[in-house]
């Protein structure tokens, strides 16, 4: 993996996430009022940022919210009940090209803390 994950070179209307947490092996949050040293998770699995977007998404699934500087990107389809929830706007427009494609459904795409939709049309061919 690229340690840019969101280094595309098409039109990108969304800005890069705030907070980059690629630096520090800590994540916080001030729902639980705790914070993790992750750095684990980074020697352990040795993978970056995905160890923290593991830790966010386990914290997710446990606890109902995520760790604080994280932001998630949605992708949800318009024609179907499917849809993800990804720390990476690549990965969730990933998703949606790949949900468009084999489904021909339109996958709208949105940025937890940017209200500003965009739509993956399915290619017409
Ligand atoms: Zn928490
Ligand atoms: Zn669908």
């Amino acid at each position: 993996m690229s340690e840019h994950p969101d280094d595309e070179t098409d039109s990108d209307p969304f800005p890069p996430p705030n907070g980059e947490i690629d630096d520090t092996p800590i994540v916080s949050c001030t729902t639980c009022g705790r914070e993790w040293d992750v750095s684990y998770e980074l020697d352990e699995l040795g993978v970056g940022n995905q160890a923290l977007e593991q830790f966010a998404l386990d914290h997710k699934r446990h606890t109902g919210h995520y760790p604080d500087d994280v932001t998630t990107w949605r992708a949800d389809c318009l024609r179907c009940p499917e849809e993800v929830e990804r720390l990476s706007g690549d990965a969730a427009r990933r998703w949606a090209r790949t949900h468009a494609r084999h489904t021909r459904h339109a996958v709208e795409i949105r940025h937890s803390t940017d209200g500003e939709p965009t739509v993956v049309e399915p290619e017409d061919q």
